[in-house]
């Protein structure tokens, strides 16, 4: 390209034998990984700070994150990692919610499990409530299943993923249960996700849910000034010579484009964005990674004068066919900004990247206000943003993906993978797919180990 200006690699690169491509959540989790195994990474992320789609924006007089916040109780490596930077206090969020049935406020209260369970599985037909306890227990049994890639979820992927997980189970328990958990947390309606990536919705359905005290923006805002990650710095290719990933192609905020020398590289992007880079230089691995599914979502965060929910019922999920699929507190203390997420099928039409921002919120105000009091006037302010890819629906048997994926990859020395399609979208599993792929780099390997049921 003719307005390049290529220069060496800029002071952030030196000493560091590895990079690593994204600073949401999988690639600060690779990085800081990779520091505890004692390299040196150069942590790249092209907007202009860390967190990605855990990022926050200024609403009134505090930072509002807008994507993941909730931190599970068995969020062991994410506190770890909070801890080393000095955050480790946490309010109680809990999933204290309510939802709509019959055109009656029911609440779950998360906190009691035995009433929370019996809401859940309300009107389930016996078969679909035995085979959702079943699943339940497979995963309280093993903590290893709440993540993709474990063996008894890869061999109910084989056995079952030829249909999608509507498929298992009845309309009315799909639409009342299933579609709250998948909806939420993947975007996607119960037909576009499968039983084979259950045991991830299972895992933070069983969890108990906190945030930190601090906002997320903080604690990425002093890992981002501990590590010297570069921001502001998109990288828009890799350099391949000899059939070994050498290095990366950088585009400066001032326009210009640097080249940096690396041993390793990892790439902890969403699959797609994976894909457009690796796509020159081995395009079946892009093509296996263009198959990993993403849902468009959009997130309005709005401050009222007065708070809108009390301390009992703190969330409102939405029957299917709203586009808004749930509105809640922003945290117990923050009961007067409420976040409206936008997602699922009857949304698709209003969000991605480039949503009406106040159409929406009009439609979550609408919505809540038959409810809760909800009043338009008293609202002192809104931020939000909508994603093309918001969330991660994996794709069927994930398991056989990944051993694809994990043989392509030993076609180009020196590259590696993490994201949230490795072993799931919670900000936990983020964090253990970073570890596995930090412990390969330092190992010297090239491919993650295949679940053995894959083997
Ligand atoms: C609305 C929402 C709410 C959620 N809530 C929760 C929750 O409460 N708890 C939970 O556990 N999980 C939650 N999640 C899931 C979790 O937040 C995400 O799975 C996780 O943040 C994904 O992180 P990532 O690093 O894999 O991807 P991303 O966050 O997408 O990070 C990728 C980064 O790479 C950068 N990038 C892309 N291309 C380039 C390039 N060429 N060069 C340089 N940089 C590049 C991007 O700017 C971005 O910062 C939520 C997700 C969403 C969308």
């Amino acid at each position: 390209m003719t307005d390049r200006i290529t220069q060496p690699a800029g002071p952030e690169s030196e000493g560091a034998d590895v990079a690593v491509v994204g600073g949401g959540v999988s690639g600060v989790a690779a990085a800081w990984s990779l520091e505890r195994l004692g390299r040196r990474p150069r942590l790249i992320e092209r907007s202009g700070a860390l967190g990605g789609r855990s990022g926050s924006l200024r609403l009134g007089s505090r930072d509002v994150t807008l994507g993941g916040k909730n931190i599970g109780r068995r969020y062991v490596l994410f506190r770890e990692f909070a801890a080393s930077l000095g955050f480790d206090s946490y309010e109680h969020f809990g999933i204290n919610s309510s939802r709509i049935d019959d055109g009656r406020l029911r609440v779950i209260d998360g906190s009691r499990k035995v009433g929370a369970a019996r809401e859940l599985l309300r009107g389930a037909r016996l078969r679909d409530a035995a085979r959702f306890a079943r699943l339940a227990r497979t995963v309280v049994r093993e903590s290893d299943n709440r993540f993709l890639g474990s063996d008894a979820f890869a061999e109910l992927g084989r056995r079952s993923d030829d249909r999608p997980l509507s498929a298992h189970f009845g309309a009315r328990f799909c639409a009342g249960s299933l579609r709250p958990m998948t909806v939420r947390m993947n975007g996607a309606e119960p037909d576009e996700v499968y039983l084979g990536t259950f045991g991830t919705n299972l895992g933070m359905l069983l969890d108990g849910y906190e945030q930190l005290d601090a906002s997320m923006s903080e604690l990425f805002g002093a890992y981002e000034r501990r590590v010297g990650a570069s921001v502001d710095t998109a990288v828009e290719g890799l350099v391949v010579r000899g059939g070994r990933v050498r290095g990366l192609e950088l585009r400066r905020p001032d326009g210009s484009v640097e080249t940096s020398e690396h041993d390793d590289v990892v790439l902890a992007l969403p699959a797609g964005a994976a894909a457009e880079l690796i796509a020159p230089h081995l395009p079946p691995l892009a093509d296996e990674l263009r198959r990993v599914r993403y849902f468009p979502a959009a997130v309005v965060l709005a401050e009222y004068a007065e708070p809108v929910f009390g301390e009992e019922v703190r969330a409102l999920i939405f029957p299917p066919g709203e586009p808004v699929t749930n509105a809640g507190a922003y945290g117990m203390s923050a009961r007067h900004i409420v976040r409206y997420t936008f997602s699922g099928r009857a949304a698709r039409e209003l969000v991605g990247a480039g949503a009406d921002l106040a159409q929406l919120l009009a439609i979550g105000e609408e919505r809540l206000g038959r409810h809760f009091p909800v009043d338009p006037a008293a609202r002192r302010g809104f931020v939000g943003r909508g994603w093309d890819a918001a969330y991660c629906g994996y794709l069927p048997r994930h398991a056989d993906f990944m051993g694809r994926v994990n043989g392509l990859l030993g076609r180009l020395e020196g590259l590696h993978l993490t994201g949230d399609y490795v072993r799931g979208v919670s900000i936990e599993a983020c964090f253990r797919a970073g570890r596995e792929c930090a412990e390969r780099v330092a190992a010297g390997a090239r491919v993650a180990p295949l679940p053995r049921a894959a083997v």
